[in-house]
C-alpha cells in the first residue's frame, strides 16, 4: 500500500515540475513513506532518520518529509521529535505535498495530517516506480472501518471507502499500455469493496435503494477487470475471511487470467483468540473458507499472515495455531510477535502480558512449521509444468531467469535465447528449496 501510495505522491511531485533522483546526495526533498503497523517498522524509520543527518549537515537547505502512516500516528510530535523533519504528510493528504513543500522551502515546518471520507486519489495516474516493469499495483479503496483490536491502520488511514471502477479501468489500461503484464488491486480488505457513487462505506446503508441494487461489489470489479483485459494477470490482496464470498471464488474460477491465488490472514488458530482479536470469525469459520476455495479452486495456493503472543494467548491457544497451520498446510505465510500499538482496543483493554521470551520462541516454532509446509507444498509441484511470467534476470545468477507461477511461487529457469521479460513461458519443475522452484523452459507461450 506505501509502494503504491509513494507513485501517487512521485505522479503528483513530478505534475509541479519536480523530478526524481535515486541519488540521495542529488535530491532537495527526500521524503520518508512510513509504516506503524509494529513498533520495529516505526524504529526501522528512526534510524533511516539517523541515517539522513549526515546528508542534511552538507545541504542545510534539504526537506527531508515524513509521509504515511506513522507520521498520522505521531503528527505534531513528530515535529518535536526529530528535528531533521521538516514536513510531516498523513496517508490523506498527498494533494497538499506541493503547498507544504513551498512552507518548508520558505522555512517553515508545515504539516497536514488530516484524514478524509472521500479521498482516493482516483484521478491520479501513478508514476510508476517498479523495478521490473512488469507488474503494477493498482489501489482499489483506501482506509478501513474493521477495527482488528490489535491493528493501528484504521487510526492511521481513516475509514474505509472505494474507488470508482472507472477509474481502476483507466488505471489497468494505461499500466497495460506501459508494457504491465500483471496487476494487483489493492485494499486492506478488498472483499468489502463497495462502489456507490462516492464516500465513506459507512454511508451505504443511508443511501436509497436504487442506489444499493446498483452497488458494484468486489466479485462486480473482478469480473469487469479480468473481462476487459483478458491478456493481463489479475491478482489482489488483502482477503478478509469474514467477507471472502464464494462469488469471488466463482469469478476466480471462470478467468483463467485471474490468479488463482488467495492471500487470507488467518492471524491465529484459536477462536477465543480471533474474538478478542475482534476479527468477526472462528477458527471453524476459517476452516470452512479454506474448504470452499479447495473446492472452487483446487489448484490455488493460499498464503496467510499469523501473530504470535497477542493478549492472553496461552500454550494451547499457541497449539491451536499451529494445528490449524497443518491442517490448512499454507503455501506460505508472514509471521509477526505481537507489538502493541497505541490506541488500538487491544491497548486500552487488554494486557501486553505474553513475556517477549515467550512471543519470540512461539514465532520460532510458527517459522519452523511454515518453511517446512513451504517446503512440502514446493516439493509436491516438482514434475508439473506451469505459466510463468518472465521478470528478468535471477538475482543469483546470471545465467538464470526468474518468474512467477500463478499461485505466485517464483521460480528459477534457465535463460533461452531470445528470452525476454513479460513474456510467458511453461516451466517444468525439476527441484525445490522452500522459498524457490527451479525448473526448465517447455516452450514459450504467445500472448501479445
Ligand atoms: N488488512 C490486512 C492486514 C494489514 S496489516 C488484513 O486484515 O489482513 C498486515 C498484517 O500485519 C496483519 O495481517 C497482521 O498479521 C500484522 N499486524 C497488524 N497489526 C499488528 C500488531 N500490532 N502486531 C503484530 N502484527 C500485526
Ligand atoms: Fe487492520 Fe483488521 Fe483493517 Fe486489516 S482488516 S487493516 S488487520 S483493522
Amino acid at each position: 500500500m506505501n509502494f503504491s501510495d509513494s507513485e501517487i505522491v512521485a505522479s503528483l511531485m513530478i505534475d509541479e515540475g519536480f523530478s526524481m533522483t535515486h541519488k540521495p546526495d542529488d535530491a532537495n526533498i527526500i521524503f520518508l513513506n512510513t509504516c506503524a503497523i509494529r513498533e520495529n517498522a516505526e524504529q526501522r524509520v528512526r534510524t533511516r532518520l539517523r541515517e539522513l543527518q549526515s546528508l542534511k549537515n552538507s545541504n542545510p537547505d534539504l526537506v527531508v518529509g515524513m509521509l504515511g502512516c506513522m507520521a498520522e500516528r505521531l503528527k505534531e510530535s513528530l515535529l518535536e521529535q526529530e528535528k531533521l523533519v521538516d514536513l510531516v504528510a498523513g496517508p490523506d493528504a498527498y494533494r497538499d505535498l506541493p503547498k507544504l513543500v513551498d512552507q518548508t522551502l520558505n522555512g517553515e515546518r508545515s504539516i497536514n495530517v488530516l484524514l478524509s471520507m472521500e479521498e482516493t486519489y482516483a484521478d491520479i495516474s501513478p508514476f510508476r516506480l517498479s523495478g521490473n516493469g512488469i507488474s503494477a499495483f493498482i489501489t482499489i479503496m483506501r482506509g478501513c472501518d474493521n477495527m482488528c483490536s490489535f491493528c493501528v491502520v484504521p487510526f492511521t488511514r481513516g475509514r474505509e471507502r472505494s474507488r470508482s471502477p472507472e477509474s481502476i479501468l483507466q488505471e489497468c489500461q494505461e499500466a497495460m499500455e506501459r508494457g504491465y503484464k500483471e496487476i494487483t488491486l489493492l485494499g486492506q480488505n478488498v472483499d468489502s469493496y463497495l462502489w456507490f457513487g462516492g464516500g465513506p462505506k459507512k454511508d451505504f446503508q443511508k443511501q436509497n435503494p436504487e442506489v444499493q441494487k446498483n452497488a458494484v461489489r468486489f466479485s462486480n470489479l473482478l469480473q469487469k477487470v479480468a473481462q476487459t483485459f483478458p491478456k493481463l494477470r489479475i491478482r489482489f490482496t488483502t482477503s478478509h475471511p469474514r467477507d471472502f464470498t464464494d462469488d469471488v471464488l466463482e469469478i476466480m474460477a471462470s478467468y483463467p487470467n485471474i490468479c488463482p491465488y488467495i492471500h487470507l490472514p488467518v492471524q491465529s488458530g484459536s477462536t477465543r483468540i480471533l474474538q478478542i482479536m475482534n476479527r468477526g470469525y472462528s477458527r471453524e469459520w476459517y476452516l470452512e473458507r479454506i474448504s470452499a476455495i479447495r473446492k472452487h479452486l483446487p489448484h490455488a495456493a493460499i498464503s496467510t499472515d499469523i501473530i504470535a503472543g497477542f493478549c492472553t494467548e496461552t500454550i494451547q491457544d499457541h497449539q491451536d495455531t499451529l494445528s490449524l497451520m497443518k491442517e490448512v498446510s499454507f503455501d506460505y505465510a508472514y509471521m509477526f510477535k505481537y507489538s502493541e500499538r497505541p490506541k488500538t482496543l487491544a491497548e486500552r483493554r487488554f494486557q501486553d502480558d505474553v513475556p517477549d521470551g515467550v512471543k519470540t520462541a512461539r514465532l520460532q516454532q510458527i517459522i519452523e512449521l511454515q518453511q517446512s509446509l513451504s517446503h512440502q507444498s514446493n516439493q509436491r509441484d516438482i514434475g508439473k509444468i506451469f505459466e510463468v511470467l518472465v521478470e528478468g534476470p535471477s538475482k543469483r545468477s546470471e545465467t538464470k531467469f526468474c518468474g512467477r507461477t500463478p499461485q505466485n511461487k517464483m521460480v528459477v529457469f534457465n535463460k533461452t535465447t531470445g528470452l525476454e521479460k513479460g513474456q510467458y513461458v511453461h516451466v517444468e519443475i525439476t527441484h525445490s528449496t522452500s522459498a524457490t522452484l527451479l525448473g526448465h523452459v517447455i516452450n514459450t507461450i504467445p500472448k501479445s
